[in-house]
């Protein structure tokens, strides 16, 4: 199996290189050249195994230069359940008729980027030695929140390693930012920016393809790494989870072999939506992806009418995992889409960098219209679905998957279609805490509540276990408090680097 670029088909590397090099020098991203597909017999019976296991059938589809001990090496080491609070790592819950919650944040930072953070580093790790790089991987982060802690966690003290955070310094929640400010880890450094995700993303984005950077690294003996979702080691682990509920809804009885399902999910930069697009693509038979913004609803104009427009007011919202105006996954969707035209994608993102804004074809249109729906719920609206859901199903949701849930009973009331649908559910509410107490209490806490208050406060009204490692932020020192300029990332970096 090799890996293609989406600016250049021709590009043809191994897993191990895509995972190593992490984007593109062409700046496109990596995509195996051919999705491979799984008998519906062998997805219904991954149900009877364990995770770990249905994770290393399905990478042994797509590492093909990986040996079986190195791909069982890194899902046994990963999913496991001294990582994991649930033994079955992911957990599904009925809601409500026909409506399952996928509860991906049983991972030690309490979101869905567990999943693919706590594998990346040994994929990582397995994949440089398979292409013979000795030198240190220096990892390069933005996030909006979630994706820092979680690959900080990941990658804390891996040998060979450091890694490098960048957070909008006003654009996350006072847990996510304690959750990385006392990272402990020799190898780890942690920096806010004066700006938003985009900020953050773009100047990484920046860096890695800046060939004078890229050059004084090697003479450091040094290389850069992605554990953002453009690197193909973050996606290959979640087109597992989507895979594995459709085996257990079928195990389960709730569906038969082959019927088809919803799939709605809360999304930011695309990686997890894509994902289950991908694992369609292997076999698994979807209706609709029912892609669910925030008020930062630059993709659901992009469903609605093929044109991407990132010119527009940037909010920073009750979800901000989802602040997001440049989705990047999205280039890997067109790419497979428009049946895999370099060209054609090189001119729509050449567009996106000059004019902030393409537009896609009439026929990708009508494709995309098919397979996705698109919707948007403003902050008013999270908060009412956190309610409601509290109300009728003693449920607590957090302000992401409150989103997915809202957008999907908008799908719903506008379709009638009644099939069985999955919803992603990518963080704990304790994330949240303040946001999700405010929903269903409907009053605003009082201004100096701590982040322990609130956690307390909203176990009392969830009961819902507390998350070990987020009481545990109690006790630990912030050894992290610089905040840079939206420029001062390539100083910042060297300065890191030298130290
Ligand atoms: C990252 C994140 C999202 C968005 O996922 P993408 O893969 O970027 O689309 C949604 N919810 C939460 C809680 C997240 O951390």
């Amino acid at each position: 199996m090799y890996y293609n670029s989406t600016r250049n088909s021709g590009v043809k590397i191994t897993a191990a290189e895509a995972i190593v090099q992490g984007i593109s020098l062409d700046g496109g991203l990596f995509l195996p050249c051919k999705i491979p597909a799984l008998s519906m017999e062998k997805i219904a019976g991954l149900g009877d195994i364990r995770y770990s296991k249905r994770a290393a059938f399905i990478f042994s589809k797509y590492l093909t230069d990986f040996t079986e001990e190195e791909i069982r090496y890194c899902t046994e080491s990963a999913y496991n359940d001294k990582s994991f609070d649930s033994e079955n790592i992911v957990e599904m819950e009925n809601i409500a008729e026909g409506v399952y919650l996928l509860e991906l944040w049983r991972g030690p930072t309490c979101a869905f980027k567990d999943m693919a953070l706590q594998i990346l580093p040994y994929l990582l790790s397995v994949s440089a030695k398979k292409i013979n790089i000795n030198k240190e991987i220096v990892i390069l982060t933005a996030t909006s929140g979630d994706t820092g802690k979680a690959a900080l966690d990941g990658f804390k003290d891996v040998d060979g390693t450091k890694i490098i955070v960048f957070y909008p310094d006003e654009g996350v929640s006072a847990i996510q930012k304690l959750q990385m400010t006392t990272q402990d880890g020799d190898n780890v450094a942690v920096c806010g920016v004066r700006g938003n995700f985009d900020d953050c993303q773009s100047g990484v984005k920046a860096l890695f393809t800046d060939l004078e950077v890229n050059k004084l690294l090697e003479e450091k003996g040094m290389v850069f790494s992605s554990a953002n979702s453009i690197n193909w080691g973050r996606l290959l682990p979640q087109i597992v989870y989507y895979v594995s509920s459709y085996a257990l809804l079928v195990k389960n009885g709730d569906i038969k072999a082959g019927e088809k399902i919803n799939i709605a999910v809360p999304t930011g930069n695309f990686g997890n939506i894509l994902a289950a697009y991908l694992a369609m693509e292997m076999g698994i038979p979807v209706n609709k992806f029912i892609c669910a913004s925030n008020k930062n609803n630059v993709l659901t104009d992009f469903i609605k009418t093929g044109v991407y427009d990132k010119n527009r007011e940037f909010f920073t919202t009750l979800s901000p995992s989802m602040d997001i105006l440049i989705s990047s996954n999205l280039e890997r969707l067109l790419y497979i889409m428009c049946g895999r035209d370099d060209t054609l994608v090189k001119e729509w993102f050449d567009k996106l960098a000059k004019d902030g804004r393409y537009e896609v074809t009439d026929t990708l249109k009508a494709k995309l219209a098919e397979s996705f729906y698109g919707g948007f719920c403003d902050d008013e609206q999270t908060k009412e679905t956190i309610k409601e859901i509290y109300d009728k199903y003693s449920y607590t949701l957090d302000t992401h998957t409150a989103a997915a849930v809202r957008v999907y009973e908008d799908y719903k009331a506008e379709t009638g279609d009644c099939l069985k649908t999955v919803i992603a559910s990518t963080a704990s509410p304790y994330k949240f805490g303040n946001s999700v107490i405010e929903a269903i209490t409907s009053e605003p806490l009082p201004a100096a509540t701590d982040e322990f208050a609130v956690i307390d406060k909203l176990f009392k009204l969830s009961g819902m276990s507390v998350p070990q490692s987020l009481s545990e932020l109690k006790n630990k020192k912030v050894r992290f408090d610089t905040v840079i300029g939206k420029d001062e990332l390539q100083a910042y970096v060297f300065k890191t680097i030298n130290s």
